[in-house]
């Protein structure tokens, strides 16, 4: 599967859909869930074209990689999160629901975050 490059994660690096910068380096940009499902909701993008975890971690330079879980760290920092604790969900193939075929790890927190997984939906 070749890489879209009009997906929304696509559009919002390069400007062309609005969001706001919740953190950015020269590896990863980071900015609010548009439907959060916790008080804390963000998406953490890197700057490459990957489609999903698995053509990240496949595909990825040990820089992309490194810059990447750095990038995750500092957003539970400036969101006051990494004390009381979150969840990273990261997507990849049809059976996880992947929406949109940028990678993309969310960050959830503020809350008790319950088990891993619901039973349904
Ligand atoms: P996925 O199911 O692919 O892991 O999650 C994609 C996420 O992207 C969803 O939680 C959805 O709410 C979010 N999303 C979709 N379109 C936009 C958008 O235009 N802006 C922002 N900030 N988030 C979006």
């Amino acid at each position: 599967m070749a890489y879209d490059n009009d997906n929304i994660f696509a559009k919002i690096l390069r400007g062309e859909i609005p969001a706001q910068k919740i953190y950015e380096d020269e590896y990863a940009l980071a900015f609010p869930d548009i439907n959060p499902q916790a008080p804390v909701h963000v998406l953490i993008i890197p700057k490459g074209q990957y489609i999903s975890a698995a053509d990240f971690g496949a595909y990825a330079s040990p820089q992309e990689i490194t810059g990447f879980y750095r990038a995750l760290s500092a957003v539970a920092k400036k969101m006051n999160i990494e004390e009381s604790g979150y969840r990273i969900i990261c997507n990849a193939g049809p059976d996880s629901h992947q929406l949109v075929p940028h990678f993309h790890a969310h960050i959830l927190g503020g809350q008790k975050m319950g088990h891993l997984l619901a039973t349904t939906g």
